[in-house]
């Protein structure tokens, strides 16, 4: 239901366009602004065993712990080794059942999870053994400059305040500290009309979804959006979903490791080297399915 009170833009815009039932879209910066009121409750363990099957029709939080090892964590390793070589310490906000910490403390890094619900943060513990602390960023009792990396995957979209809430995270960032993001990719030239024309994948983000996704990004949102954080360098990468975009954003540009210095750095330790042959499978599966993907993009629309 809409809020008489409409959300303002992020970037302070409050003057919207409407763009589709649920969403206004801001001119100014090109960012979706949901018109749903905040709904924080909804993150609970609902959220996870029921909400996520019934209303989203995703696996819900059990299957999950297994199904996104190998691809979704592989994938993210895969372009986090390059950035950060292990040992360094990283902080992923919203880590859900803690799949992926669990992953970089294996891969050599000191990691650390958070999640809203106290429900989840057990469940991560339980299920692979990782620190996970409850409650919203703001209320951690982490001091300034104690991680080397954060890392927000499917939580920028759905912060109330996100340059409140970024602005905090910068301030536990060290001095060579980066983000790692992955939100969806709002794609400014298409409209609402031409979404469903074509059925895009995007429309599962924003149909059905604007309790929870109150600020979808563009390209240029993000890039406006982390520069006004004092991160202006974006390096985007290849999503592991063609809806999302995945970036980095720096304060500077950053060195990146070469395959060996990666591989020198997971195969000095033991368990650095089952995660060495995890990304080793799973990147032969992404290889595969980004050459499928090319091909029915090159089929069925004609872009390169
Ligand atoms: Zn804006």
């Amino acid at each position: 239901m809409a809020d008489l009170d409409e959300r303002a833009c992020w970037c302070g815009h409050s003057d919207l366009e409407a763009f589709s039932p649920d969403y206004r879209v801001c001119r100014a910066c090109g960012t979706l602004v949901s018109r749903a009121r905040h709904s924080p409750e909804i993150y609970g363990k609902d959220y996870w065993t029921e909400r996520q099957t019934a209303h989203h029709g995703l696996p819900d939080i059990r299957q999950r712990a297994r199904l996104d090892l190998p691809e979704r964590c592989a994938h993210w390793l895969a372009r986090l080794l390059p950035l950060k070589l292990p040992p360094a310490r990283i902080l992923e906000v919203g880590c859900a059942h803690g799949a992926y910490v669990a992953l970089l403390g294996w891969a050599g890094y000191d990691a650390v999870g958070t999640e809203m619900s106290p429900w989840v943060a057990q469940f991560a513990d339980e299920t692979f053994g990782v620190k996970v602390l409850a409650g919203p960023i703001e209320k951690q009792d982490f001091e300034a400059g104690s991680f080397d990396v954060i890392v927000l995957n499917d939580v920028l979209e759905h912060l109330p305040a996100p340059v409140d809430t970024l602005a905090h995270c910068s301030r536990l960032l060290s001095k060579d500290g980066f983000f790692v993001i992955q939100t969806p990719e709002y794609k400014e030239h298409l409209t609402y009309e031409q979404l469903k024309a074509s059925n895009d994948l995007f429309l599962k983000h924003m149909d059905r979804n604007n309790e929870e996704h109150l600020y979808l990004f563009s390209r240029r949102s993000a890039g406006a959006f982390f520069g006004r954080l004092g991160f202006p360098n974006l390096d985007f990468s290849n999503p592991v979903y063609a809806y999302d975009m995945s970036f980095v954003a720096s304060r500077a540009k950053l060195p990146v490791s070469d395959d060996a210095a990666v591989s020198a750095a997971l195969s000095s330790r033991p368990m650095g080297r089952l995660v060495q042959a995890l990304l080793d499978k799973a990147l032969e599966s992404a290889d595969r399915l980004w050459a499928i993907r090319r091909l029915q993009d090159t089929a069925g629309r004609g872009n390169p």
